[in-house]
């Protein structure tokens, strides 16, 4: 079989409550597939990228990630780097950029046995992927959100994913170091043939850098390359607002205006 999926949703419903945050979603990601979620906040993207994650378990629906439940992946969950949405402030406390990275061995060392040589020679592999090896004796709170971000990644990437879901990196990050750091996960992605699902409200600057967007709001209205979503009028049913072209990068792009 070519390019099986490693993600696939069928009929997948979440609720909190009696509120339903995901309906009825269907959804295949394949091997070596660099998607942009896209959808406004609310939208469920984070619940998504849990129930993908094993965190959540849908109410109704079937979920198979690497061909198994997300729940029941026993050694193949060391295949999952996962980089959480942030909260501002979150980095505050005093720990070496070269220990944040070591924590992304856990999954493969066990938390209660010592790193090995090889550990710290693929936590310094890692912050050479995002070039920060420079900075791996900096406390992680005196760099920039862009930097921080590249730190995250390397503590993701230490683990050796093949599948790689991160939760609005960009955000807190100015475009232009946002660009850079899309730039970055194309790149890992040809290096290391991952899969990459990265979660945005930023159509913008995302658009013009993944192969494939999927738009969410509570159900997914497509799932196709940017240049057919942006055509398919898709963002407007989505976003439930007007949208402006604009050219951007390779591709144009649609920013969604502000509600009045
Ligand atoms: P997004 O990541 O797209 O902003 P979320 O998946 O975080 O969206 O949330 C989707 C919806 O579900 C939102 O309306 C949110 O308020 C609600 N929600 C998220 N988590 C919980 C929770 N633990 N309990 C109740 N409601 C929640
Ligand atoms: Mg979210």
């Amino acid at each position: 079989m070519t390019n099986p999926s490693v993600i696939s949703l069928r009929d997948v419903w979440v609720f909190y409550g009696e509120t339903p945050a995901l309906k009825a979603i269907d959804l295949d990601i394949e091997d070596g597939e660099f998607l942009g979620l896209i959808g406004p906040n609310g939208s469920g993207k984070t619940t998504l990228i849990k129930v993908i994650l094993g965190l959540l378990k849908p109410d109704r629906g079937k979920v198979t990630v690497f061909g198994a439940p997300p729940d029941r992946l026993g050694r193949s969950r060391g295949l999952i780097g996962y980089v959480p949405q942030r909260s501002q402030g979150d980095w505050t406390f005093p720990v070496s950029v070269r220990d944040v990275v070591l924590m992304g061995r856990y999954g493969r060392i066990g938390l209660f046995r010592r790193p090995t040589a090889a550990d710290e020679a693929i936590a310094l592999k890692s912050l050479d992927a995002v070039q920060m090896r420079e900075y791996a004796g900096r406390h992680l709170g005196q760099l920039s959100g862009g930097q921080q971000q590249r730190v995250m990644i390397a503590r993701a990437l230490a683990g050796e994913p093949l599948l790689l879901l991160l939760d609005e990196p960009a955000a807190g990050v100015d475009i232009s170091a946002e660009d850079q750091f899309y730039e970055l996960l194309g790149e890992l992605k040809e290096k290391h043939g991952l899969t990459i699902v990265v979660v945005t409200h930023d159509i913008a600057v995302v658009s013009s850098h993944v192969e494939k967007l999927a738009c969410l709001n509570q159900t997914l209205y497509i799932h196709a390359s940017p240049e057919e979503v942006l055509t398919a009028g898709t963002l407007q049913k989505v976003y439930g607002c007007e949208v402006e072209l604009l050219a951007h990068g390779r591709i144009p792009h649609r920013v969604v205006e502000e509600h009045d």
